[in-house]
């Protein structure tokens, strides 16, 4: 691959060739969405997604949205830096917003701050939706042509989840995705009691998945290094894709990934790009996990794709129950990535009540079409925000 420049020196150029009008208004809408059913991964059971919808209008009434998706635990801390910061914004251009982020993610880049990276991602989200209509394109064109790959993907394939449950259930889970078209199954694991456990309710979904059919595990960093290998060499024979963080730190990730005879996916330890590039130094990872709220931001995921792909390690995006807003987005990221073609876990928006929109992106047969309307594309329905709303400021 040719020397590429820095996508967010790229996107920036862009957004300020096309969105030169100041920000004259940001709204946030605090939604909260339940679970149809609660998520249940090793450490957490996720029963609604807290986040805040972000709405920056500029002096010619052009808006664009975003999604901030704080973890659970933070939204409180969100919505506070997030007032404190919106009437910083208040005159500047698109353009300026993203340097201002920019420069505080070199001032920021080795500390891991998982708050500055959410809203990071969300406000850049909103500013991204807002340039694209400007210029009459959509996200995914401007991130690809950022990212180097030049022609966004008009589809992107994607993975469905299974988590955790008694085998029985699980295989309910995985047959009725097999069933619906799905390619790839992720299944959630972690919290079994010990190995036998382990390896039955891996076995159940891979024979409801059927041979031609990827299943992925994920343990969210449940296991020692021990319990990994373990585990990992019971479930040799069912030819699983990988395993998304058997244990939490990097160090371990590589102990695990030298002996596992199964592949190895970083995480939770791909916090941005620095860790990212950590993760690759140390042999950690066959694949790395993005979300792109946890690393900041479309720009963030397009670096670390860059140096992933240098490395040879394919990215996979996920989320982190984000609304049909954040789910769009990292559609969009996923349609720009440099290179591969991966199978991505952004079909989430099926576990949540409401994904908020107006019309949501087709999904079928485990393949997402990227919205090709401006910006990100979707508009959020009145009605349905309205519904789920918790509390909503408009500055000034
Ligand atoms: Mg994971």
């Amino acid at each position: 691959m040719p020397a590429q420049a820095d996508p967010g020196d790229a996107l920036i150029e862009v957004v300020d060739a096309f969105a030169r009008s100041p920000l004259e208004r940001i709204r946030v809408d605090v939604v909260a969405v339940p679970f149809r059913a609660p998520v249940v991964t090793a450490t957490a059971a996720w029963t609604v997604r807290r986040s805040l919808l972000v709405t920056l209008r500029d002096a010619d009434g052009v808006h664009g949205t975003g999604e901030i998706a704080p973890a659970r635990g933070e939204e409180e801390s969100a919505i506070a830096v997030l007032a404190s910061l919106a009437h910083r914004l208040d005159g500047l251009t698109p353009a300026q917003v993203l340097t201002a982020i920019e420069e505080d993610r070199s001032a920021d880049r080795s500390a891991e701050l998982a708050l500055a990276s959410v809203i990071e991602a969300g406000l850049e989200t909103a500013l991204l939706d807002l340039a694209g209509r400007r210029a009459g394109l959509p996200v995914a064109g401007m991130l690809a042509g950022a990212s180097g790959r030049g022609v966004a993907r008009l589809r992107v394939p994607v993975s469905s989840l299974v988590s955790v449950a008694d085998p029985e259930a699980a295989a309910d889970a995985a047959r009725r995705a097999v069933a619906e078209g799905s390619r790839c199954v992720k299944v959630k694991v972690g919290g079994e009691p010990d190995v036998r456990a382990f390896a039955a309710r891996v076995a159940a979904v891979r024979a409801a998945a059927g041979d031609g059919v990827d299943v992925r595990l994920d343990a969210n960093g449940a296991w020692s290094v021990d319990e990994a290998l373990a585990r990992l060499r019971a479930v040799e024979a069912l030819r699983i894709a990988y395993v998304e963080q058997p244990t939490s730190g990097v160090a371990d990730l590589a102990a695990v990934r030298a002996a596992s005879p199964v592949r190895v996916a970083a995480d939770e330890s791909v916090r941005g790009t620095e860790a990212a590039r950590r993760v690759l130094e140390a042999g950690a990872a066959d694949v790395l996990v993005v979300k792109p709220v946890r690393v900041g931001g479309a720009v963030e995921t397009l670096r670390i794709a860059a140096i992933a792909a240098a490395a040879g390690v394919p990215v996979v995006l996920s989320t982190f129950y984000e609304t049909g807003v954040g789910l769009a987005a990292a559609l969009h990221v996923a349609a720009a990535l440099p290179v591969g073609d991966e199978t991505h876990g952004i079909a989430t928006g099926d576990l949540l009540a409401s994904d908020l929109l107006a019309r949501r992106p087709n999904v079928a047969r485990g393949w997402v079409e990227v919205p090709d309307g401006l910006g990100l594309g979707i508009e959020t329905s009145p009605d349905l925000v309205a519904e789920f709303r918790e509390s909503a400021a408009g500055v000034p």
